[in-house]
């Protein structure tokens, strides 16, 4: 079974690229890591691709994916729906694969209620002006849209409490050494370390078992 890690922080945070950057790095390990796409009702940005960036759907097509129970969490983001198919999740972690979510407070709080033992992992800006101005930076969204995006962040700043771990993305180069250091240390936890351990352990009775 994989580890399921929800990365959250205010948009501009830089988790995307966090988590971008740790996959690659756990793939350069031949390490199994999946990011998960979410659906949204927001429309796409100029370059985001369809089943890439997102799933972009209707009101209604979201409407009835939460009807049918499709969600393992969902939640209405600066005015748009935005969720995570249970489908992007459970059959990559059955599999063995890390997957990872990128989603906002809200969405880590129902995750934390259906697998508690998820990793919940918050990403700080370093500062006010760094938030605005990685925001701006950007040139995704209209100023009105930034300053809604700006005041949100504080409420959701004020959750961190409720995650297991905080980083704080400075330096993007030490900020990704943080966060492979927790999904690392995730994953040597005894108990998830306990399908090699075994095979070592067998080993090593059957050969004692051997000896004259
Ligand atoms: P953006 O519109 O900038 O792509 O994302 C806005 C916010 O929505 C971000 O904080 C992002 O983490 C959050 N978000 C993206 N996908 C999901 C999702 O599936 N569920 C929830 N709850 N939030 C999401």
């Amino acid at each position: 079974m994989g580890e399921l890690f929800i990365v959250s922080s205010p948009s501009g945070g830089g988790k995307t690229t966090l988590i971008r950057r740790v996959m690659q790095l756990l793939q350069g390990e031949g390490r199994n890591a999946y990011f998960s796409v979410s659906h949204t009702t927001r429309p796409p940005r100029p370059g985001e691709r369809h089943g890439v960036d997102y799933y972009f759907v209707s009101r209604e097509q979201f409407a009835a994916m939460v009807d049918r129970g499709e969600f393992l969490e969902y939640a209405e983001v600066h005015g748009n729906l935005y969720g995570t198919a249970w489908e992007e999740v459970a059959g990559k972690r059955e599999a063995g694969w890390d997957v990872f979510l990128d989603i906002d407070v809200q969405g880590a709080r129902q995750v934390r209620g259906k697998v508690p033992d998820a990793v919940k992992v918050f990403i700080f800006p370093p500062s006010y002006g760094e938030l605005r101005r990685r925001l701006e930076a950007r040139r995704q969204d209209v100023p009105e849209t930034i300053r809604l995006r700006m005041r949100n962040a504080l409420n959701e700043m004020r959750e961190y409490g409720e995650f297991d771990y905080v980083i704080i993305n400075d330096e993007l180069e030490v900020a990704t050494r943080h966060l492979y250091a927790i999904v690392t240390a995730s994953r040597l936890r005894s108990q998830r370390m306990r399908g090699p351990v075994e095979k070592i352990l067998d080993e090593y009775a059957r050969h004692l078992k051997e000896e004259p």
